[in-house]
């Protein structure tokens, strides 16, 4: 599925390559910059595997899912690693091997969202409703504090596939359904979403049909099934006030991006809401610096004042893993860096 357009044109990232080729490419990009920035090797190798599983270059994806799990140091989330790897090999005819790492995931139960979700999806993907919905409630009693609380955004992606599968089982609704229902913003209620008819249509052979449904649905299922064993960011660029400042003084050309600093963050977070509201899951945040700008123009061979390189900086960045996820908690700080709760910052209902 397309995701939505971007609302503000710079600020999001356009890096949907969509044909082989195009895949390929990022991948190989990708592993130029891992090389470049060997700390950041472990998520900048994850987002190459995922572009070569798009490009249908398995085998090679599962080869760096091996190097990194063989890496030492160990990589940091080695689950999601095996979950990612696991679903791959399920792919291209390697089911065996796959229950066998899916069931020792299950066995030492991750601590993190993705790995989780990774797990569930894939038993969902190949009609193993049963133990995906097992996964999906293991995970969510793990992770969400009690249904009274604020539940952390990665727990409420497994809230919503929880939400999925139990319709899909035909099971009634208990509290943590309850729960993804209330946490749905959508205009079109999850229950009429998670519809199974209409679920599985998304699956139908007849080709117009399913263009219908898809196209009926895009904006409100949003990318989940492009979302499969992709738990990577959306990212968003965030230019600190003084790097804005040393930014446009050294670059007078990327003013018309960026008017003031105060309209950058409030356009920012209207992006983000607008992405969100779009059904884009996996949205972040990603912090500019003008020496690491300078630094990622030089490596793409074109000068830093080009704006249309700031969406791929916004991307690489993301790639590298330092995405900070949004949105923030209501009470923790704002993301904007004012010290001021979120929800009483950029995150009050008048923006
Ligand atoms: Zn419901
Ligand atoms: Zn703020």
């Amino acid at each position: 599925m397309t995701p939505p357009d971007p609302p503000h044109g710079s600020t999001v990232s356009p890096m949907r390559p969509d044909t082989p080729a195009d895949h390929i490419t990022e991948a190989e990009r990708l592993l130029r910059t891992a090389a470049q920035y060997p700390e950041d090797r472990e998520p900048l190798l994850l987002r190459a595997a995922a572009h070569l599983e798009l490009a249908g270059a398995r085998t090679r994806a599962t080869t760096l899912y091996d190097d990194l799990l063989a890496a030492t140091p160990p990589p940091e989330h080695p689950q999601l690693v095996k979950a990612l790897k696991a679903a791959n090999l399920w792919e291209y005819g390697h089911e065996a091997e796959a229950r066998i790492i899916i069931d020792g995931i299950r066995a030492t139960p991750p601590s993190d969202a993705a790995a989780w979700e990774i797990v569930a999806e894939t038993l969902e993907a190949h009609d193993e409703l049963e133990p995906s919905e097992a996964a999906f409630t293991a995970a969510v009693t793990a992770l969400v504090p009690s249904p009274d609380d604020e539940v952390p955004y990665p727990a409420q992606s497994l809230l919503m596939g929880r939400h999925r599968v139990r319709r899909l089982l035909g099971l009634r609704h208990d509290d943590w359904d309850v729960l993804a229902d209330r946490l749905h913003t959508g205009s079109v209620p999850l229950d009429e979403l998670h519809d199974p008819k209409r679920l599985w249509s998304l699956g139908s052979s007849d080709p117009a049909e399913l263009q219908a449904e898809i196209t009926r649905l895009r904006s409100e299922l949003g990318s989940y099934r492009t979302a499969l064993s992709r738990p990577f960011p959306v990212a968003v660029l965030l230019w600190p006030a003084d790097e804005l400042t040393e930014l446009l003084a050294a670059y007078p050309e990327l003013e018309s991006e960026y008017p003031t600093h105060e309209a950058h963050l409030t356009d920012l977070e209207a992006s983000l809401r607008e992405l969100a509201s779009a059904g884009t899951p996996n949205l972040g945040i990603v912090q500019g610096t003008v020496p690491s700008y300078e630094a990622f123009a030089a490596s793409e061979s074109t000068a830093p004042s080009n704006a249309s390189l700031l969406p791929q900086y916004a991307t690489t960045l993301a790639a590298r893993g330092r995405a900070t996820p949004w949105p923030p908690a209501r009470t923790a700080p704002c993301w904007c860096g004012s010290g001021t709760a979120y929800g009483e910052c950029h995150g009050t209902a008048r923006i």
